[in-house]
């Protein structure tokens, strides 16, 4: 099975693996399934109102919740 990758710059690697850290530099907890990111994903808006969206990380291919990355 193959996987098309695009090109990305080399100047700047933690770009490829930045949904899997956080602004901080640190590891976001990996969630197994779709449905636990989710579940997460909506505790953190019952607890703190914040909008987040649940992911597959292409750096551990597990699911991360957060903010989607949109510069840098
Ligand atoms: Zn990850």
């Amino acid at each position: 099975m193959k996987r098309r990758r695009r090109p990305t710059p080399s100047t700047k690697p933690i770009g490829r693996v930045a949904s899997h850290f956080t602004r901080e530099g640190t590891p976001k907890s990996p969630y197994r399934t779709e449905s636990e990111a989710k579940s997460a994903a909506q505790l953190a808006w019952t607890l703190n109102g914040v909008d987040l969206n649940a992911y597959r990380c292409d750096y551990c291919f597990q699911w991360h919740i957060g903010k989607r990355f949109r510069d840098d």
